[in-house]
């Protein structure tokens, strides 16, 4: 059952990361200062301050965070209030060793990190739910406070004891009986049958039966996921009984290790950290927004990290050129975010991020380049914030993603080695967004009746229910595009039967074998007088009722199908047996017939968020030249106080904005 409220922000929240803790009074009244000339009306503290808050177990110093609670709302900029238990303070670990996480090789960790802690460990739940209850207690009316943001950027992976009896509870929640569970495991195989519960022990090195049996590192994961959840969930309940305020916590990034749908549905808003690296196509970045507004159905997100500059964790920190964090923080409203914050606000003087980007660098001055880029896109956040906040994408299409199909694929010994997830899900979201089509992600779980197309890139697990929903949903009309290695597995990763298993059916055909490809050898797909290049993997396709649209050029298998139709009741399902160039893809998109927000130049990245009355169309311009979009009639562009209609130009490296009513 959901428990998270309805959120509704008041603003674009503009700001980030704040560590007064580590500043004098003369300092942080210049920071007030700062803040409100770059226009900053968030700030997110005190995530790692554990330590000085409760300095003894049950003894709790909340005189500073008080005295910065109050300078803050003096000075109208709210607070996003972290609960501080990422890091738990040296007295804990010294009295309660069990609260520190044990690694995959078995070692206990000692004490001196953030995010060192056992998420199951009694003790650390007990003092967690201790210390996020006086803060919901001391600062539920607090006139900064606007959210709750706790712990930071979730990720452990524990191998202590106390998980070990965990999982062993949570199997025999989940399997009741040990025939169950070794029919689930497939324990027959290499003869692991196990007679007692007592017999479980964790997937970590010292345990190769359980490390290598797909099944038992599936419903590991799976578990640590629940635990993770529950451990948010633990403050979540405490702030919620004094606190009437959004609860959140900061996502890592963009992980494979934790389920984020699981996550998100405990959450009242998701919240993530976006830290591209410097290679990383524009596409990519658009798409992670794109899943992350997917975690809650469609609903706003927010972009609670990103460097206002350089970072200082790669191995490369190349400095964020002018105008790229304008370009990047658009990038993530046009995509779904009601928010812009950094990591962070004041650069710290030492410690292991003193070289990580901050909006006020070690000068402490605010003419720098960064300061005044800043404050040029809070002037403009503030003045477009009325026309984004709380509107939404309206998408004809579809792509399931799922990281129980993530985790299946990866873990599996074979077909190829280099079979990456997320590469294979951007080959088809790339031809989206390169024809400025909006694009939904929803889990296998979701509602698909409302869209023209379902796309299944790499859906290797199909859970109970997906092969029945996509088969109603073709048979109504719906078009279906899949991609190798769909439909392959069951939930238990037992193979469905001949493949493509599950999608036999609506796809028209039956694949015989499956040939892997080094990184480094291409195949090619002639398709409609065109040739694309295919990677990884090619299937021998057999078709029963599907059609050839395109075959493959090279290998003993050259001239058979690598690209089918099948009519399927009144819709149609695709299928490509290899891992597509977006080129194919966007081909094969065009002829599904979905309308593009605007027409557009290839290399503007166009997308549109709407409410009842009012629709935002946001044109961000990635290259080095100025390219054309086809502006229909009735925008207005709020910045530049102007009507704009016809083919219009956007600059070189540009963001532009507009908006329009909607009249019944
Ligand atoms: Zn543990």
């Amino acid at each position: 059952m959901d428990k998270t409220i309805p959120v509704k922000l008041d603003r674009i929240y503009f700001g980030g990361d704040y560590n007064p803790d580590q500043w004098d009074e003369k300092t942080i009244n210049e920071d007030m200062r700062l803040f409100q000339k770059a226009h900053i009306n968030l700030v997110t503290l005190p995530v790692f301050s554990w330590a000085k808050l409760e300095p003894k177990e049950g003894v709790y110093d909340f005189g500073w965070l008080d005295s910065i609670m109050d300078k803050l709302a003096e000075n109208g900029i709210g607070v996003n209030l972290a609960t501080p238990t990422v890091a738990q303070p040296a007295w804990m670990s010294r009295k309660y060793p069990e609260v520190l996480d044990v690694d995959i090789q078995g070692r206990r960790r000692t004490h001196g990190m953030r995010v060192h802690f056992c998420y199951n460990s009694p003790k650390y739940l007990e003092r967690a739910r201790a210390i996020a209850s006086e803060m919901a207690k001391r600062y539920a009316k607090h006139p900064a406070l606007k959210l709750w943001h706790v712990a930071n950027e979730y990720g452990t992976y524990c191998y202590c004891p106390i998980c070990r009896g965990k999982f062993i509870l949570w199997l025999k929640n989940r399997y009741g009986s040990m025939e169950k569970l070794n029919e689930r495991w497939y324990t027959a195989f290499w003869g692991r049958t196990l007679y007692d519960w007592e017999e479980i022990n964790l997937p970590d090195e010292t345990n190769d039966d359980f490390r290598f049996n797909p099944t038992v590192q599936l419903d590991y994961l799976r578990f640590v996921t629940d635990s993770t959840a529950a451990c948010f969930r633990n403050e979540y309940d405490a702030i919620r009984q004094y606190s009437d305020k959004p609860i959140q916590t900061n996502m890592s990034g963009f992980i494979k290790k934790l389920d984020q749908f699981v996550m998100a549905s405990n959450m009242d808003i998701v919240g993530w950290d976006n830290y591209p690296w410097p290679t990383q196509e524009m596409s990519f970045v658009a798409m992670k927004h794109d899943i992350m507004r997917g975690l809650r159905g469609g609903q706003s997100f927010l972009l609670a990290e990103q460097s206002p500059n350089q970072q200082n964790w790669q191995p490369y920190n190349v400095l964020k050129r002018p105008g790229e964090v304008r370009r990047l923080s658009w990038q993530a409203i046009a995509h779904g975010a009601d928010s812009c914050l950094y990591f962070q606000m004041r650069q710290s003087r030492a410690g292991q991020e003193k070289f990580h980007g901050a909006v006020i660098s070690h000068s402490g001055r605010d003419d720098t380049r960064v300061f005044r880029e800043t404050e040029f896109l809070g002037k403009e956040l503030e003045t477009l914030s009325p026309h984004v906040v709380g509107k939404r994408t309206k998408a004809q299409a579809a792509i399931v993603f799922d990281w129980n199909a993530w985790w299946a694929l990866e873990n599996s010994s074979g077909p190829n080695r280099d079979i990456d997830y997320l590469d294979g899900v951007h080959s088809y979201y790339k031809a989206f967004y390169g024809r400025h089509i909006s694009v939904d992600f929803v889990s296998e779980d979701a509602d698909i009746s409302g869209y023209k197309l379902v796309v299944l890139p790499y859906t290797y697990m199909f859970r109970p229910g997906l092969k029945e929903k996509l088969d109603s949903f073709v048979r109504n009309g719906g078009t279906l595009l899949a991609g190798a290695l769909s439909g392959l597995v069951d939930e238990n990763d037992h193979v469905i039967g001949e493949f493509p298993g599950a999608l036999r059916d609506v796809l028209g055909l039956r694949i015989e074998e499956t040939d892997a490809l080094r990184k480094d050898c291409l195949n090619g797909i002639h398709m409609g007088g065109r040739e694309y290049p295919c990677r990884l993997v090619c299937d021998i396709v057999i078709p029963g009722s599907a059609k050839t649209l395109g075959c493959f050029t090279k290998e003993f298998y050259a001239g058979g199908p690598a690209v089918t139709v099948n009519e399927y009741g009144a819709g149609k399902a695709y299928y490509i047996g290899s891992v597509p160039d977006s080129a194919l893809v966007s081909d094969i998109v065009g002829k599904i017939g979905l309308s593009p927000v605007i027409r557009a130049d290839n290399g503007l990245e166009v997308t549109l968020r709407q409410d009842e009355s009012e629709q935002t169309l946001f044109i961000i311009n990635h290259t080095e030249a100025p390219l054309r979009a086809e502006l229909p009639e009735g925008f207005f562009e709020p910045l530049a106080g102007q009507t704009v209609s016809g083919s219009t130009q956007i600059a070189a490296n540009d963001v532009r904005v507009f908006v329009r009513r909607i009249t019944a």
